[in-house]
């Protein structure tokens, strides 16, 4: 390692080696942008101080072999080289902990911090006091150069951070992925054998070359911007949030995650360009660092894919809040892309961890499936309180708990014909109980149903139960002409769909008119030959469909008029309208158009009379919704339907 003798006769071609290779390092880092970030900073400057220390070296070499050369020049250049020598290891160190992400850890432990410190301080102090006690090393009379008594403490240093490095990475070894901990230890063994080699060969000066090359093995396993940056946004990946995750829990940190999610980028990216896109991304992440930056915060910032971001704020506290709070009221102002005005819808919620989640795998259970899309930041403690995240996160079990059990029942909400006055259909509305977390709503469950193909089975239930009802006696006594059945895109994906609705039907004896069937707006985006095949076979068997939801998604009116439909139900989002002249107009036209494509109206949603006389005026044919009643159970719909007909001497 250290020069222990005069220079004379020292090989410095290593050394020579050693400087091209830092200095491509050096040029390659730079130019992939691998400069950002703490992890980076240390590596840089550990590249940069070997490179120092070897240019000291070669110089102090080249003199020491010229004898007429100025001592006090000579002096200075040994003492540089051994300050930056003795500075690389405790900085390979601060890399290792960086890397690890442990960094907490040690800061918790000031004592260590401070013994950690001591040999570095020691051997710096030794080398500065060489000019005046010539305890390190000393010209003697023939002016060689020659090691003093101090010099073992040099050596000490080496050994001690060493050492340091083999205990943090055997007990962080699950810290770091195998690739990354192959290269660590392939730098330890490359520096403990030119240390080897150099004590027992002085003459060839191979230290800074083998600490070079394996800096270069960093610089091409560890430092791959390819690996950890996400090239649409620029920001960190997803891969490196869930490696970075994972060790943080491991590690028991303390931090936040605040996650920004953008709701409406899909719909964005149907017409924005690549690059444009990719331009939202990049200003949303720009935005995001902007802040930090201004507020002084350091978080590190993720894209997570499908417009959600992560932000980590270590410590959490109320640093995370601010962020969160700037960060929410940063993405209200729109982002100038190609002469566009664009708003993002974003939703903003805190995780803190390891408070509210403390394992990686709930952490994504939680990103992917409860980020309440509700304004403002919301905390991710109040999902949890509420106990609808419990059921999201238990919903394949419970659904598979209702198939088995049976705890699925259909429930009918009438429909009321305006000129007819009377009920004439209904619409059957799926209900789980669950043992333990009691009513859980649809809208929760069959999403996830859509997911897991459990769809197929709950649908296949519904149309047994409706049918049972159909056939049923009482049924007949209801004046009901028909029920409306909510079909999902994924059902009407099954190839065999069509015929198994015709043939249970036959199987119970119901006329094909007696059933509806009701789709959404989704259907109309989806031009898939098994389900056009089963619409096709489903309307020529006589069986009608209905455009669920309307005005609630992006509707494509060409394919809206190409599907048979005989009825549209406006969403309740259109009964609860303001009643301004605009919306007015929007829904007067809605409707004429409805009308104009021969369709007839159903108004969902409808709880009020001024709603009702409202629609009535508007010219819609029927209306459901509770002013009349909510969803029933079979039997109470039964009495419902039969008391009301009492009333009015039906
Ligand atoms: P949908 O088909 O639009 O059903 C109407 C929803 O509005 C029902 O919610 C109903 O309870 C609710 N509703 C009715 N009148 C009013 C009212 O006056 N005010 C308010 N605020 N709400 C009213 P529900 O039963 O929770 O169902 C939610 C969605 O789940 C349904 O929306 C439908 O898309 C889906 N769904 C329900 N049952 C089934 C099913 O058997 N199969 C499939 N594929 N989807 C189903
Ligand atoms: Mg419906
Ligand atoms: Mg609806």
């Amino acid at each position: 390692m250290l020069n222990n003798v005069s220079g004379l006769g020292k090989l410095v071609y290593f050394d020579y080696s050693a400087l091209i290779v830092l200095s491509v390092i050096l040029i390659s880092t730079v130019m992939r942008k691998m400069t950002k970030g703490r992890l980076n900073t240390i590596f840089i400057l550990i590249v940069v101080t070997a490179f120092a220390s070897t240019l000291c070296d070669c110089l102090a070499v080249r003199h020491d072999n010229n004898l007429y050369s100025n001592t006090t020049v000579r002096m200075a250049e040994h003492m540089a080289y051994l300050f930056f020598h003795v500075l690389t290891t405790p900085l390979f160190c601060l890399y290792v902990t960086e890397l690890t992400d442990t960094r907490h850890l040690v800061r918790r432990r000031r004592l260590l911090v401070y013994l950690l410190a001591v040999p570095f301080f020691a051997a710096t102090s030794a080398i500065f006091l060489t000019p005046v006690n010539h305890k390190m090393f000393y010209f003697d009379s023939s002016l060689q150069y020659v090691r003093g008594e101090w010099f073992w403490l040099l050596y000490f240093s080496a050994v001690f951070y060493v050492a340091y490095l083999i205990f943090f990475l055997v007990r962080f070894r699950h810290n770091v992925t195998a690739g990354r901990w192959v290269s660590l230890v392939i730098l330890l063994v490359c520096m403990l054998a030119a240390i080897v080699l150099q004590y027992f060969f002085p003459e060839f000066l191979v230290e800074m070359f083998a600490t070079a090359v394996g800096l270069l093995f960093i610089s091409v396993m560890v430092q791959r911007p390819e690996e950890i940056i996400d090239v649409e946004s620029g920001a960190k990946s997803r891969a490196a949030f869930a490696e970075d995750m994972h060790r943080s829990f491991g590690n028991k940190k303390v931090f936040d995650i605040i996650i920004l999610k953008v709701s409406n980028l899909q719909s964005f990216r149907e017409f924005l360009s690549y690059d444009e896109s990719t331009g939202l991304l990049k200003e949303t992440r720009e935005r995001a660092d902007r802040l930090r930056q201004q507020l002084g915060i350091f978080a590190e910032v993720y894209y997570l894919r499908n417009g959600v971001y992560a932000l980590t704020v270590d410590g959490g506290g109320d640093s995370s809040q601010t962020l969160a709070k700037a960060l929410y009221e940063e993405s209200g102002k729109p982002i100038r892309i190609s002469n566009m005005n664009i708003n993002l819808i974003t939703y903003c919620c805190i995780i803190r961890c390891p408070e509210d989640i403390s394992d990686a795998r709930a952490l994504s259970e939680f990103i992917n499936k409860a980020i309440p899309n509700e304004e403002g930041v919301t905390f991710a403690a109040d999902v949890l309180k509420s106990g609808r995240y419990d059921m999201i996160i238990d919903m394949d079990s419970i659904i598979s708990r209702a198939l088995s059990e049976e705890r699925l029942e259909v429930y009918y909400q009438p429909i009321y014909s305006i000129s007819d006055k009377k009920f004439h259909s209904a619409e059957a509305l799926i209900r789980l109980k669950d043992e333990k977390y009691g009513f859980v709503p649809p809208d929760l469950f069959i999403p996830e149903a859509e997911r897991n193909g459990a769809i197929h089975k709950i649908g296949r239930f519904v149309f047994e139960s409706v049918c049972r009802f159909l056939a049923s006696e009482e049924f007949k006594k209801l004046g009901i002409d028909y029920i409306e059945i909510n079909l999902s895109v994924v059902e009407c994906m099954r190839e065999t769909l069509a015929d198994e609705i015709i043939d249970l039907l036959h199987k119970y004896g119901i006329a094909h008119g007696m059933i509806n069937l009701e789709i959404t707006e989704t259907f109309a985006a989806h031009t898939q030959s098994v389900m056009i095949e089963n619409i096709r076979k489903l309307t020529e068997a006589g069986i009608a469909f209905s455009l669920d939801d309307f005005g609630t998604g992006y509707s494509n009116m060409q394919s809206i008029a190409l599907l048979p439909l005989a009825i549209t139900k406006l969403d309740k989002t259109f009964a609860s309208l303001e009643d301004n002249d605009k919306m007015t107009l929007v829904v007067e036209h809605s409707i004429d158009l409805i009308k104009a494509l021969q369709m007839k109206i159903v108004v969902e949603g409808v709880e009020t009379k001024e709603m009702l006389e409202r629609f009535s005026r508007l010219g819609c044919e029927y209306i459901q919704g509770y002013y009349f009643s909510k969803p029933l159970p079979r039997d109470e719909f039964v009495k419902f339907i039969m008391s009301y007909k009492e009333k009015q001497g039906q």
